[in-house]
């Protein structure tokens, strides 16, 4: 998990981070993008002016030559983060009061951990019903992908008898199909009630996506695999999806997610944000902006935090500490050899 820790001479510390689940050479590049390209840059500055700060370091460091998307991005987004955090801790009020936000604005959380693709189908369909009826959630998500595109379709109708006609289900392809995959085999999710299916098509394939969105019923949602508001606007302008899903570790941190949601706003389309590591510092982004009223629920990272989010009957309990949330404890930052 790489990210930044930034001190000022206030004594407040910032925190942000971003992910790639890889723990090898690319993380380095995360770091040494943070350290030595951005963290230059912000010695001096006024860490209270997140979006000032933003234009600054998309702009004035030559890296677009380098790369608009991927590291610098993601890079991009850890310090974004911790300027937001710090901005709130100093304002002493959690981040989502600093944006706007509404503390009655109800966030729903899906679950998303009872869904692997890996799941032999007794389990996956045992787990995502415990989610529904024992833990309150009103809605799971899980994976597609297999080989064979016919067991997809006998597990998704597994679920859905699992977990009742009243749940909601979306599904999730994470880039696995082509488009003529998916045109032969999508427009059956219709029979399941399907709120959603994530990531058909490789992550680039606007056209495809536009294409697949016109054949089919179920809407589609896609976002956590494109790295700046200007990504959506190609697939939204296209008519490639339905339910946007930015990940603040990605697309520019809180900054770059409200840039999207904006886009959402704009286009009538419900945004619906990425789970990425990143649940921490996205809920009060979705508690502030009227595009959002969902996040995805993965608790892998939550004992890494002073201020871990909790859900309660399916529902996120709103943050409270001063914050963008994402104080990371320090017996886990020696414990996964994190180094800030
Ligand atoms: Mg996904």
């Amino acid at each position: 998990m790489p990210g930044c820790r930034i001190l000022t001479d206030s004594g407040i510390e910032g925190f942000g981070y971003t992910g790639t689940h890889a723990r090898l050479a690319s993380d380095k590049l995360l770091t040494s993008c943070i350290g030595e390209v951005f963290g230059p840059l912000l010695i001096g500055e006024d860490p209270r002016k997140p979006d000032a700060l933003y234009k600054k370091l998309s702009s004035d460091p030559p890296t677009h030559w380098i790369g608009r998307a991927g590291v610098t991005q993601m890079a991009l987004s850890a310090v974004d983060l911790a300027l937001w955090d710090i901005k709130a801790k100093d304002a002493r009020v959690p981040l989502w009061q600093l944006l706007g936000g509404n503390p009655a604005n109800k966030i729903e959380a899906y679950n998303t951990d009872c869904g692997w693709l890996d799941r032999p189908l007794d389990k996956l369909v045992d787990d995502c019903r415990k989610m529904i009826e024992e833990e309150g959630f009103s809605a799971v998500k899980m994976k597609v992908g297999k080989a064979d595109p016919q067991e997809d379709f006998k597990r998704v109708e597994a679920v859905r008898k699992g977990i009742g006609a009243e749940a909601r289900l979306m599904v999730d392809a994470n880039a696995k199909w082509d488009l003529p995959v998916a045109l032969e085999w999508c427009h059956r999710f219709v029979n399941f009630d399907v709120t959603w299916l994530e990531e058909p098509l490789w992550h680039d394939d606007v056209q495809g996506h536009a294409s697949l969105a016109e054949a089919i019923e179920t809407p589609l949602a896609l976002g956590e695999s494109l790295y700046s508001v200007d990504h959506f606007k190609e697939f939204v302008l296209a008519k490639a999806l339905h339910y946007l899903q930015p990940d603040a570790s990605r697309c520019g941190g809180i900054t770059g997610l409200l840039q999207v949601a904006d886009l959402g706003l704009e286009h009538g389309l419900p945004v619906s944000p990425h789970h990425g590591d990143m649940m921490q510092a996205q809920i009060h982004a979705v508690i502030s902006h009227p595009a959002c009223n969902q996040l995805e629920y993965i608790p892998w990272t939550l004992h890494c935090f002073e201020e871990p989010v909790s859900v309660r009957d399916g529902i996120y309990q709103i943050p409270q500490s001063p914050g963008a949330g994402t104080t990371l404890k320090s017996d886990a930052m020696e414990a996964h050899g994190i180094r800030l």
